[in-house]
């Protein structure tokens, strides 16, 4: 006789998970069930909506409450499914790679605007991203502005790697380079433009910050030491150094920072690129993006 197969219904998964969901704290459990739901089937959210009544088999159903048990223990959605997207395009991430954020896009704009600027001038670009992760300012920059050229560094090799596939999916990979080494250390050709996104919680916020964060992102892609400035203190002399005469440095920084970089910037030989307007806030209006011109 043919093994009869579990078939269980969308709507009886759905309200399972949930309420695992809800008693593990995350609030967004109805909207993110449905999501893992769409990722094992292979089916899409509307699907899911309008037919509660389908049957998904026990295999699927296995695989889903997997996957839920594992978002229960408050692993970042990105890390299950994978991906996450950001500037448009859809990025792989892992344990490795910080979880691209929608405010780092604004890094991405200022650079670009900088990189169009520049091609326009001399035809062609050269970036560097420090602290690469996942990849995602480098490939974005890239994406954006095809005479673009650059070089992703990253400390972790396991990150290097990842940004090298997504810059090779995303159709940039002949474009870009990725490196692992401690910031600029082993560089010695210069770039026009440096963008960096680096860690710069303050080491005493980490625990405090939700688990997803606190307990599964990668710590050396979070934590700037006691001020939360550690980095900066290393990245802008390297910058300097890396930076061609009139280079730009764009530094995503935390909120409340902005007047400690800019002093670091000043000490530096960097003036901000826009006087008017030094600190561009986020779309919470938290101080965000630095960007500043090397002037000596
Ligand atoms: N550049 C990557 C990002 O912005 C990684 C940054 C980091 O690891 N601090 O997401």
């Amino acid at each position: 006789m043919p093994e009869q197969k579990t078939l269980i219904k969308i709507s009886e998964l759905l309200q399972q998970a949930k309420q695992s969901l809800k008693q593990a704290g995350i609030k967004t459990a109805a909207l993110e069930v449905r999501v893992l739901l769409c990722h094992v089937c292979k089916i899409t959210e509307v699907e899911v909506i309008a037919c509660p009544d389908r049957l998904i088999e026990g295999q699927q159903a296995e695989e889903f409450f997997n996957l839920v048990a594992r978002r229960s223990q408050r692993i970042p959605l990105a890390y299950l499914l994978g991906v996450r997207e950001f500037w448009g395009l859809e990025f792989h991430v892992n344990a490795h790679t910080l979880i691209p954020r929608p405010e780092t896009e604004f890094a991405v704009e200022i650079a670009v605007l900088c990189a169009r600027r520049i091609v326009k001038q001399s035809g062609q670009v050269r970036i560097l991203d420090m602290g690469t992760g996942s990849g995602c300012l480098l490939i974005s920059i890239l994406h954006e502005v095809e005479a673009a050229t650059g070089i992703g560094i990253d400390i972790d090799a396991s990150a290097v790697e990842l940004a090298g596939k997504n810059a090779k999916k995303l159709g940039v990979g002949a474009r870009a380079q990725f490196k692992s080494m401690n910031w600029g250390d082993g560089l010695v050709e210069t770039f026009d433009i440096i963008v960096s996104n680096p860690p710069y919680i303050q080491s005493d916020d980490l625990q405090g910050l939700m688990p997803e964060i606190a307990l599964h992102e990668p710590v050396g892609a979070l934590d700037g030491g006691t001020d939360g400035l550690d980095e900066y203190r290393k990245i802008i002399p390297q910058a300097h150094r890396l930076l061609n005469r009139r280079g730009v440095l764009v530094l995503e920084i935390g909120d409340g920072q902005a007047g400690d970089v800019l002093g670091l910037l000043a000490n530096n030989h960097f003036h901000p690129l826009d006087s008017a307007q030094p600190v561009i806030p986020d779309l919470a209006g938290r101080e965000r993006i630095i960007a500043a011109l090397k002037v000596c």
